[in-house]
């Protein structure tokens, strides 16, 4: 593995430090006092659209274009994604990934989706006139981590499909263009009744919509929202019906969780390296570094970090070299967040009672922490992932 930082990376870590330092950490602490994201109309979003971000990467076939084959001898760049991902963590991760951009819609659209869905979904995301969102609902209030058991039924009527059922912490959906939004056509058929649909906004029946008030990362809008007799197109039947034979349609947003866990990795070691520098400056700040079992903490801490650091890029070494990295990508994703909320604990033990005044950044890292752990794929739920790849464990 060759550790080095390429040029243009080094160039875009150096962007994000200042867009973090000026921006995003200022904007994270604003929304964590108010409890509330950035409105879509803030400026901060309007500055990243002139910056050209929140774009897709999907691009159009130009006509009789061939299916391109993936050159497997060319090394992606996944690390410096999760490079970047981390600087911008660093800084606040609920501002980092509230920005315009087709979310996490996006994957399963361009792996599932038909090219004239693609045209007209992730089109106006190529070049967009305004800040955009997308988004993305799979989680139910009883179907969180057992994604097969979501409730959320889909009924075809005609040219139509009628769906009803609550969806719960779907990020920026309320602000969103669209949301991928997952139904069953039968519980009792589990994943093989798993249809994904593409529901714009203004649909009627979609409605409801609620902020949470989460613990943390209040940077970031997760929502949930009502379909009621929501009359769906049937050209948003995400692939078309031809696509969903033999369970496919679960495979296709399993198939982006896989891809995501080292990215949600990557965003927890930016949090607990924010963590360790705080601790770090109140420590000396406060003349505490004299103490021999602070500095020892503290370093054992720096040392788990810079470990957590490593398992992400062995997660994005693999990918970029097209060999599986099921168990890394799993393992990454299970520590880093659990060394992120040590390392915030740490530093509260440190604060003391500055920690317990409820203003301090390593106070709310400490809030912010839990969700990595949560968000796409719990901890345990990587545990069992790597027991059945590793020991066998029953699925
Ligand atoms: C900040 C944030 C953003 C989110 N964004 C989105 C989004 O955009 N779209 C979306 O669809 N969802 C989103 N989610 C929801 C997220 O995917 C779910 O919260 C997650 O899948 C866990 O589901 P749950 O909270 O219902 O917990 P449950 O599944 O009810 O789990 C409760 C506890 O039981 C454990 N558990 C469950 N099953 C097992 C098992 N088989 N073995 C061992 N332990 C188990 C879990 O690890 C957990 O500790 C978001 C959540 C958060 C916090």
């Amino acid at each position: 593995m060759d550790f080095t930082i390429d040029k243009a990376t080094q160039a875009r870590l150096e962007r994000v430090h200042e867009l973090g330092k000026n921006y995003i950490r200022p904007l994270g602490l604003e929304c964590d006092r108010l409890g509330r994201p950035l409105p879509p109309e803030h400026d901060y979003f309007k500055m990243l659209h002139k910056m050209g971000m929140g774009r897709t990467r999907w691009r159009p076939k130009k006509p009789g274009e061939p299916e391109k084959k993936k050159d497997t001898n060319k090394p992606g760049n996944t690390r410096s994604t999760l490079l970047v991902s981390e600087e911008m963590s660093y800084w606040d991760r609920g501002v980092a990934v509230s920005g315009p951009s087709p979310g996490l819609g996006e994957g399963p659209l361009i792996a599932m989706g038909t090219e004239e869905q693609k045209e007209r979904f992730l089109g106006p995301f190529i070049n967009p006139d305004r800040p955009r969102w997308a988004a993305f609902a799979m989680t139910e209030p009883g179907a969180g981590s057992d994604v097969a058991g979501i409730r959320t039924r889909c009924v075809k009527d005609g040219k139509h499909w009628i769906l009803n059922g609550n969806k719960s912490f779907s990020g920026a959906s309320s602000r969103a263009d669209w949301i991928l939004v997952w139904a069953t056509i039968d519980p009792a058929l589990g994943r093989d009744g798993h249809r994904a649909f593409i529901v714009e906004k203004g649909t009627p029946g979609l409605g409801n919509f609620h902020i949470e008030k989460k613990t943390g990362i209040k940077g970031y809008e997760s929502t949930s929202f009502v379909m009621s007799d929501c009359r769906v197109p049937e050209e948003n039947l995400v692939g078309g019906e031809e696509y969903y034979t033999g369970g496919k349609g679960f495979k296709g947003a399993m198939k982006t969780f896989n891809s995501t866990r080292p990215m949600i990795a990557a965003m927890a070691v930016g949090m607990a390296r924010a963590a360790v520098d705080e601790a770090m400056r109140f420590a000396r700040d406060n003349d505490l570094l004299g103490d021999v079992r602070v500095r020892d903490r503290l370093e054992r801490m720096h040392r788990k970090v810079k470990m957590c650091r490593l398992l992400t890029f062995k997660a994005a070494w693999l990918a970029d070299h097209q060999m599986p990295n099921i168990v890394e990508a799993s393992m990454c994703k299970a520590l880093a967040p659990q060394v992120g909320m040590e390392a915030a604990s740490l530093g509260m033990e440190l604060l003391g009672l500055v920690g317990g005044r409820g203003d301090h950044l390593i106070e709310k890292l400490y809030r912010d922490m839990k969700a990595m752990d949560i968000v796409e794929g719990t901890g345990q739920i990587q545990r069992v992932v790597m027991a059945r790849q590793l020991v066998g464990f029953p699925n």
